[in-house]
């Protein structure tokens, strides 16, 4: 009896909540602390509208099942009037980014995760649904010491598409140069990241920490290939996997 999985050759990880642990932040906090910058006056008026304007582009993202991205970090300061050169809003995007540094850091295992599955030859991605630039993660991966263990990134900021869109998974997938049906997706959103991955044929691994509201929740039943309990717990399923690959047999 021949054993039918494909033999995995990459795994490609989700971000925040995956790499990165669950944190709930609060939105118009993050605003506020650029706004304050920005505008001292009128600071919590702007960070009002500017929360409201990701709000809505993560809705548009979420109803539009990733066919329309959010779009980048930029377009927010830009459509407020907001000149996205100039000295003052650099000095107020250090805010919001020092306000984002303490949720920002790698999960304790993730270092160890990425060595080993280097070790053992296999590819690592990232695709993030995000609105950061690529810079921003860059730096964040640069801290971490993780940077040179990621093969590949793909942001959905840079994308005009996302998650759970198959156009996603398929950038991440050409870019590592592997077959989907080659690949492990991890993610803690069970229709953004498992789903999706599935869609294309990638095998989805579930983390399921992540504490999302309801409307973020899938409206059909979602079954992963695997739970992962914690990272490392994704390197014993990918070794379980191809060691099924060797033994196949008439
Ligand atoms: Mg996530």
């Amino acid at each position: 009896m021949s054993v039918s999985k494909i033999r995995v050759d990459a795994v490609i990880f989700d971000w925040g909540g995956t790499l990165t642990p669950w944190h709930d932040i609060d939105l118009e906090a993050q605003w506020y602390a650029y706004a304050e910058n920005w505008d001292p006056v009128n600071a919590r008026s702007l960070a009002k509208r500017l929360c409201a304007a990701e709000l809505d582009r993560w809705r548009v993202q979420r109803e539009s099942a990733g066919a329309k991205s959010t779009g980048a970090l930029d377009q927010i300061f830009l459509d407020e009037g907001i000149d996205i050169f100039s000295a003052r809003h650099l000095n107020a995007l250090a805010s919001y980014l020092d306000f984002w540094a303490p949720h920002t850091y790698a999960d304790e295992q993730a270092l160890q995760t990425l060595q080993d599955l280097r070790a053992r030859g296999i590819k690592t991605g990232v695709l993030s649904n995000t609105l950061w630039p690529a810079e921003h993660h860059q730096e964040v991966f640069d801290r971490d010491g993780l940077s040179s263990l990621i093969d590949a990134c793909v942001y959905s900021s840079e994308l005009p598409v996302a998650k759970p869109h198959a156009d996603a998974f398929s950038s991440i997938a050409q870019l590592l140069g592997v077959s989907p049906h080659t690949c492990v997706f991890v993610g803690d959103r069970l229709w953004d990241d498992v789903h999706g991955a599935q869609s294309i044929g990638m095998r989805g691994v579930w983390i399921p920490h992540s504490q999302l509201p309801t409307a973020q929740l899938p409206a059909f039943e979602v079954v992963p290939d695997a739970v992962a309990e914690q990272l490392l717990d994704v390197v014993r399923i990918v070794d379980e996997w191809n060691s099924f690959t060797h033994s196949e047999s008439t």
